[in-house]
């Protein structure tokens, strides 16, 4: 089964009220897709708690603390089933294109207009 990708009407809020409308694109994940990325990121937890058994006295407390990290990575990583891919629209205070990059697709969420440096808060309009 292939990942759908679909396209979402969003919407940038301002502060004060001021709105506008974007777009973003959200890949639907399979069950291999997120079997695929809990694989990755559990075997990347796992180097890296590794890497930290190698500290004199102070493993004691970081490999227990990198094992159960590690574990709320892959779950994470498994339940999430969609994926943000990416999108643009105009900033509500300026107009300057903001782009949003790749993220997990949890709404909603913050970004920084990169013109004018203001806090927008992106939502979905679904
Ligand atoms: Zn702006």
């Amino acid at each position: 089964m292939t990942d759908a990708v679909s396209q979402h009407t969003i919407m940038f809020r301002g502060t004060s009220g001021q709105s506008s409308m974007g777009r973003v694109n959200i890949k639907a994940l399979s069950i291999r897709a997120r079997s695929w990325r809990a694989i990755v990121r559990g075997a990347a937890g796992v180097i890296v708690t590794t890497f930290l058994a190698l500290i004199p006295a102070l493993h004691f407390v970081l490999v227990p603390i990198g094992l159960v990290l590690t574990a709320l990575m892959v779950l994470s990583a498994f339940r999430s089933r969609t994926h943000l891919l990416g999108g643009s629209g105009p900033c509500p205070y300026c107009n300057h294109t903001i782009t949003i990059f790749p993220r997990r697709a949890t709404f909603p969420f913050h970004d920084v207009c990169e013109q004018c440096r203001r806090q927008v808060t992106v939502e979905s309009s679904v």
